[in-house]
């Protein structure tokens, strides 16, 4: 087929192939390209894996697994996903821009809301007369406390500043304490009088953009999806035999009713650190079992090579692997792990959202907790409070200038643009599954056991506790391996 009419023919179906996907794509008879093509439909970025994958089972190569189970792998959907796209080339501009997308994005999240309809510019606060009922929207430039203990949240929009004020005695002060520089709020309240300086608000109402519920609408019969994370293989703190004990079990090594379970489990979710890395932390040398991150990838890959065939392994980056530590984070390259992907793994980005058979499920590794903890003081050992947070402010890195470096991508991919019906978190090494909104928490806890730097943080993980998700039903089974 000719390479106008595949980029056509993508366009008209809104995907976006990379140049190598094309360029396959070109390659092959016009019949062929159409039914790939055809099964692409509902994608975004589509990778040559992708197509390659899909090329294979279009032509019926025979696959290994035991009669039982079902003919093909089930193909996952990767619908958002900033692997092979990064834009970023580390400018100024590129900062600038994506904030901008960040605030255009969030701003008109909030739009849609009925209380903050209709929005006023903040350029146009000067005008108004004091007393006015306003309702504006702005991305938060500062935020302090005054002596008096009041809060003063600065809000800026593309073209102005004003100062919104929540007095000491109001009931916002709570909700005012968890604003978080960088975030994108809405604020209904009235004109202050000015004294000169930036216009003045006294806060009625804060809004943050919040995530509406999403419709579970799974299989049709029960297929399970296991959520783990932080592997951190390569350190002499990795719990290798209660990874073991996890294995065997996801090998139907179990008896009765764990048996049946892993008989249904079709997804493998690994939510980053798969290893444990190198330099990632002040004489983390002395606490590694393998120093070089080649072999770290190469065990990790023996290990998981163990998993039966019929499941499909997605894995996604953590801050202690080989990848940019700035998100979001691309897979984790060839170069480094290419085991994984000579085993077929589903090598993704973080954050990344997927659609497993009809569950959308949003991985984000976690490494923003660190800011949640550090600057809004949320204990560490509360995980899905934190994801809880993140997703009322639908940002996974809110605030900007911490521990979490941002990536200057044209487009903010850390913008939480839909309901998950599933999110999955790791990073804070504590298990904890929790709902909000209709929507699974799952904080997938952690095959490593206690480090120097947490002994020092005061953490206390949990290691070898892990989530079983029906996605028919989205009923949970935690198991836990010792
Ligand atoms: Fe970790
Ligand atoms: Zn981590």
């Amino acid at each position: 087929m000719k390479p106008e009419d595949l980029l056509q023919k993508a366009m008209n179906a809104g995907l976006c192939l990379t140049p190598e996907a094309l360029a396959f794509l070109k390659e092959l008879p016009p019949d062929k390209a159409d039914a790939v093509m055809n099964q692409l439909s509902g994608q975004i970025f589509v990778t040559q894996e992708v197509v390659s994958e899909l090329l294979r089972r279009e032509e019926g190569v025979p696959q290994q697994v035991s009669p039982a189970l079902p003919p093909a792998k089930p193909a996952v959907r990767i619908l958002k996903d900033i692997t092979g796209k990064s834009s970023c080339r580390g400018e100024l501009k590129d900062f600038i821009s994506l904030f901008r997308d960040r605030f255009q994005r969030l701003a008109s999240v909030l739009k849609s809301r009925p209380a903050l309809n209709p929005t006023v510019p903040l350029s146009s606060l000067p005008r108004m007369e004091p007393g006015e009922e306003v309702r504006v929207i702005g991305m938060v430039a500062d935020k302090r406390e005054t002596p008096q203990g009041h809060i003063v949240v600065e809000l800026e929009d593309p073209a102005g500043r004003a100062s919104v004020w929540i007095f000491k005695s109001s009931e916002l002060t709570s909700s005012a304490r968890e604003i978080l520089p960088d975030e994108v709020l809405g604020v209904i309240g009235r004109v202050r009088e000015s004294w000169g300086g930036s216009p003045s608000i006294f806060a009625r109402e804060i809004l943050w953009p919040e995530l509406h519920p999403r419709a579970w609408e799974g299989p049709e019969e029960p297929v399970y999806a296991v959520f783990i994370s932080d592997l951190h293989i390569g350190s002499q703190m990795f719990l290798e035999s209660t990874f073991r004990k996890f294995l065997s079990w996801l090998k139907g090594e179990g008896e009765g009713k764990l048996r049946e379970l892993a008989e249904g489990v079709r997804y493998l979710l690994i939510a980053g650190d798969v290893t444990d890395g190198i330099g990632i932390y002040p004489q983390q040398e002395r606490e590694l079992a393998i120093a070089d991150i080649f072999k770290q990838y190469e065990y990790a890959a023996e290990l998981l090579s163990e998993i039966p065939d019929h499941i499909t392994v997605i894995i996604s980056p953590g801050n202690h692997d080989a990848v940019r530590a700035a998100e979001p984070q691309p897979a984790i390259p060839k170069e480094v792990a290419g085991r994984f992907y000579e085993l077929g793994y589903q090598m993704v980005g973080n954050p990344c959202v997927l659609d497993l058979e009809g569950i959308r499920v949003l991985m984000y590794h976690g490494r923003s907790f660190d800011d949640l903890a550090t600057v809004l003081g949320m204990p560490r050992d509360k995980p899905t409070n934190m994801m809880r947070m993140l997703l009322r402010k639908r940002h996974l890195s809110p605030f900007y200038g911490g521990k979490t470096a941002l990536a200057p991508e044209n487009q903010d991919l850390m913008v939480v643009d839909e309901p998950p019906n599933i999110f999955h978190c790791g990073h804070a090494h504590i298990f904890g599954e929790s709902e909000y909104k209709g929507m699974l928490l799952l904080n997938s806890g952690t095959f490593q056991g206690r480090t120097s730097y947490m002994r020092k943080q005061g953490i206390n993980p949990t290691p070898g506790y892990v989530p079983v998700v029906n996605l028919q039903n989205g009923k949970v089974t935690v198991l836990h391996f010792a």
